[in-house]
């Protein structure tokens, strides 16, 4: 996902938040909320009703590199967010798909896709999904909040895919960066915004995360199919 481009004299400088004067009115994302009952709930998440205990493995503080207890704390509900995102039923068969569709060869496009498999409708393979998304991915997946502007690029959040060793094995560890942007945004907000500037910064974060969870559940099966060598 890229950033919005901002002219140079609205980056974060001396005046860290400054920038955020230029972003378009945040609290027109919550039409979304607004228009899709199903995502409705999000009206209810607020910093006050997020708890520690209720996210999701993949996102919990030890996930995260290089973060203050504090900024993990104003982290919380978008981290809720995604927790919920994650569990819904239709991220959990997505993933699923994503784990154990059939990979297919369409000739006309000359591009590879995932056809429903046999397979992935089995509660084998959902066990599988669950285990995967709630044990074995959060034990090499880490997140960390980066300058992500490369060559005039503006990235809101990426994944990359180092290898490390672990005592008898070479292993992938995906790592999501989330653009640094987020978190002055998120300290701006939760300090001087009010509550619809938070959950559209709350929200934003959360979709970046799924986003980028994604790629990791993708690159996860690969590394099975192609172990690193
Ligand atoms: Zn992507």
């Amino acid at each position: 996902m890229r950033a919005l481009d901002l002219p140079d004299e609205n980056r974060p400088t001396a005046d860290p938040y400054g920038y955020l004067r230029s972003l378009p009115n945040v609290s027109t994302s919550l039409d979304i909320a607004r228009h899709r009952p199903a995502l409705a709930f999000l009206n209810s998440i607020t910093p006050t009703n997020a708890t520690c205990e209720d996210i999701h493995p993949l996102f919990q503080q030890a996930q995260w590199v290089n973060l203050s207890c504090e900024n993990y704390l104003r982290l919380l509900p978008a981290l809720k967010v995604a927790t919920q995102l994650t569990r819904q039923a239709s991220s959990l068969s997505f993933h699923n798909h994503v784990l154990h569709g059939e990979l297919k060869y369409l000739k006309e496009k000359r591009t590879y896709y995932l056809a429903p498999s046999a397979y992935e409708a089995t509660k084998t393979a959902h066990l599988m999904t669950t285990e995967t998304l709630n044990t074995t991915l959060p034990r090499y997946l880490r997140l960390q909040f980066d300058e992500l502007d490369e060559d005039g690029f503006q990235f809101d959040a990426m994944t990359y895919f180092g290898t490390g060793a672990s005592v008898s094995e070479i292993i992938y560890c995906p790592r999501i960066q989330l653009h640094t942007h987020h978190l002055y945004a998120l300290r701006h907000v939760v300090d001087h915004g009010s509550r619809y500037d938070q959950e559209a910064i709350f929200l934003r974060i959360a979709i970046a995360l799924c986003h980028e969870l994604a790629h990791a559940v993708w690159h996860h099966r690969s590394s099975i199919e192609n172990p690193p060598s």
